[in-house]
């Protein structure tokens, strides 16, 4: 399928669709529009746990590939070897341009991204942004576990987007409406292996120096670039898919956020 089919009014049409449909019917559609031009992103979070869950159901056998910035925790290295083993998969891994991180290092130091919200964004531009670009090279689409409820900033995600960032092709949402109690239900009632830091206190993780455990009641990605003082908990892998929403900041504080199990 070309991404020239999807106007605007055709991804509505789509939307409306797949709205009432389960995560498992949308990525049925996605394996048999794209073929083998569809991939899995995973970074082993919860949400990553119940897409490859899925995907391991699939008639054919999808892709997935992981962005390993070379900063993750072996917590995470761990997982991802025991969802190859449980899977019989091998997870194709992209990682930073060696080049790139030596002058980056060179220039502003290993732990950058204590210095300024610049230096982090850097960083995760070298170590995640630009491999990720690889890895979405010849895809027409690709999958992501985000989930509205993570962040203030993801209260606009839809469960099928064009992404802006990389060639407008599609990107796939399939847990966009779930929260963050129905994906552990989900874990826990498959017995799916989840990242041993969860039950350390870490909610949401990332690279091992920019990750802590979330203060009970604080917000589930608290625990990222914890020492920015700012909401905006983003890396830059879904830019424009998050642009634009500092209403919805506002609105996220007064509310809350996802806060506790639930
Ligand atoms: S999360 Fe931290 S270590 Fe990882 S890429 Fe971003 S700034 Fe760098």
């Amino acid at each position: 399928m070309s991404n020239e089919a999807f106007t605007p009014a055709y991804l509505g049409e789509l939307n409306l669709r797949f709205a009432r449909t389960t995560p498992l019917e949308l990525l049925q559609w996605a394996a048999k529009a794209f073929g083998d031009k569809v991939a899995l992103c995973s970074a082993f979070g919860p949400e990553g746990m119940v897409l490859l869950h899925l995907v391991s159901q699939l008639e054919h056998r999808m892709r997935v590939f992981t962005l390993d910035t070379g900063r993750l925790p072996p917590e995470t290295h761990e997982v991802m070897q025991r969802c190859e083993e449980r899977y019989g998969i091998s997870i194709e891994v992209y990682a930073p341009d060696s080049a790139d991180v030596h002058e980056m290092v060179r220039g502003h130091g290993i732990n950058l991204f204590y210095k300024g919200v610049e230096q982090r964004e850097l960083c995760c531009k070298v170590r995640k942004v630009a491999p990720l670009i690889r890895a979405l090279e010849g895809l027409s689409a690709w999958i992501t576990g985000l989930r509205r409820s993570q962040a203030a900033s993801r209260q606009e995600i839809e469960r099928l987007q064009i992404d802006a960032d990389h060639r407008n092709i599609m990107k796939l949402n399939p847990l966009a409406g779930w929260s963050e109690q129905q994906v552990w239900e989900y874990i826990i009632s498959h017995q799916l292996p989840y990242n041993a830091l969860h039950d350390r206190g870490y909610r949401s993780i990332g690279c091992a120096p920019c990750t802590r455990p979330t203060n009970p009641g604080g917000d589930l990605r608290s625990g990222r670039w914890w020492w920015e003082n700012t909401n905006w908990k983003e890396c830059g892998l879904h830019a424009r898919t998050v642009r634009n929403v500092s209403d919805s900041l506002v609105a996220w504080s007064a509310k809350g956020g996802e806060n506790g199990a639930g």
